[in-house]
């Protein structure tokens, strides 16, 4: 790893274009086998929220309502993800650009559609029996957790 050879104070200097990788995979695609730059970049992206040189950023906290979302009811309701992303990084909950395309949704969806969201977001939907694949998911991504904050722990100590 890059923070293994010496290589910490470039990743702090050039630590914005870091956070520019919109893991579109292109660099994935076209390098070698088993070279994932893209994977790269996300690892350097959490050690430097670990290590505080950098706040922790509101992709991480989108990424984080999403998936708690997906753990609690294996559904995505768009609307609820989006107010607990605002409600998080202290944004108001309306928006300019929302309103606008609330009210592009109202002027071009059939209302059938309309009436049906309007529920879901009323009434908070779980996919069935899902709590034992919550559960699941849940284990798995601890597991992944834990691995990664091993991994980095390995690379600091020999930093
Ligand atoms: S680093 Fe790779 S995955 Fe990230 S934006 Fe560039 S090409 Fe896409």
């Amino acid at each position: 790893m890059y923070t293994g050879l010496g290589l910490k104070d470039e990743i702090i200097k050039d630590k914005d274009i870091i956070w520019q990788c919109v893991s579109c995979n292109k660099c994935t695609n076209i390098y070698p086998k088993d070279v994932r730059p893209e994977g790269v970049m996300k690892a350097l992206a959490h050690w430097l929220e670990d290590e505080g040189h950098t706040e922790i950023r509101p992709s991480h906290i989108f990424d984080e309502e999403f998936w708690g979302q997906v753990e609690r009811t294996g559904r995505i309701e768009d609307a609820h993800v989006i107010m607990g992303f605002f409600k998080k990084t202290n944004q108001p909950l309306i928006q300019e650009w929302l309103t606008a395309f609330t009210m592009r949704m109202i002027k071009h969806l059939p209302f059938v559609h309309l009436i049906r969201m309007g529920m879901n977001f009323m009434f908070t939907l779980r996919t069935k029996s899902w709590g034992h694949t919550g559960k699941v998911l849940r284990e798995y991504v601890e597991q992944r957790e834990e691995e990664a904050h091993r991994r980095r722990q390995q690379v600091k100590e020999a930093a």
